[in-house]
């Protein structure tokens, strides 16, 4: 009986996905089509460069999304390397600390000694720059963002916490799910990549989340 649930759950999930890529494929098809269309009936009158733009824009989105989402349905570990997180997040707060000031936000850094972990670094870019980049749009322009890592015996984590308006239960069990997102221009892919690129890492991702704020902990593996 469990089993049935889990197929029906794993279907409607595939649906779900299915009906997002179709979406945002569709959409920019729709948009292209439609000024081809208009040029077609009126040849003499140039496509002006403002419908170019937006035809160009059109694919050039829905071709991001299908190489993102390309990205989120890869296993393989691909090049994992033992690197100190913390260099690698120093090296990342130029462009967090610009992307920052975007949103007249702030970011604080804390961090605690820890050991050296098994990753594939563009990826852990990635992951980090999707969450912390979450946690400046929950936020009103002035939020304060915290990356903070430390260790346990068994794991490092890797902590992205807002001070944001929170995730409400009823999307909480969502978050994950490719396509889910609330807001106007999101892929709803973020976070879906998140958990993919933390999955290649045998690590997981806890979501601690009230109206005060939300807590994004990765917890990786120590290499033993
Ligand atoms: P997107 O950012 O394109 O919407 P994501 O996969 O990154 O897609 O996030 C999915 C959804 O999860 C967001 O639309 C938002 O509703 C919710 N979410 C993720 N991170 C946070 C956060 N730090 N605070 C509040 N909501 C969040
Ligand atoms: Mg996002």
């Amino acid at each position: 009986y469990r089993n049935e649930i889990n197929r029906l759950d794993q279907l409607h999930l595939l649906g779900e996905t299915a009906a997002g890529i179709a979406h945002e494929i569709r959409n920019p098809m729709t948009t292209v089509r439609g000024y081809l269309q208009i040029y077609q009936r009126k040849p003499d009158s140039p496509l002006s460069s403002h419908h170019m733009d937006l035809m160009i824009k059109e694919l050039d989105r829905a071709n991001h999304i299908i190489t993102e989402f390309l990205s989120i349905a890869r296993t393989h570990p691909g090049d994992q390397q033992r690197c100190d997180l913390n260099q690698l997040l120093e090296a990342m707060e130029p462009l967090l600390v610009t992307d920052a000031v975007q949103f007249s936000h702030q970011v604080i850094f804390n961090c605690q000694p820890i050991p050296q972990l098994l990753l594939n670094q563009k990826e852990i870019r990635q992951l980090l720059l999707n969450l912390v980049h979450n946690g400046f749009e929950a936020m009103a322009p002035g939020g304060r963002l915290i990356i903070a890592t430390s260790a346990t015996r068994s794991h490092v984590l890797l902590q992205v916490s807002d001070y944001g308006s929170g995730i409400s239960p009823e999307h909480l069990k969502k978050l994950g799910t490719p396509f889910f997102t609330t807001k106007d221009k999101g892929t709803g892919l973020g976070l879906a990549i998140c958990y993919s690129i933390a999955a290649r890492h045998q690590a997981n991702i806890e979501v601690q989340s009230s109206s005060q704020g939300t807590t994004f902990s990765v917890r990786f593996p120590r290499i033993r």
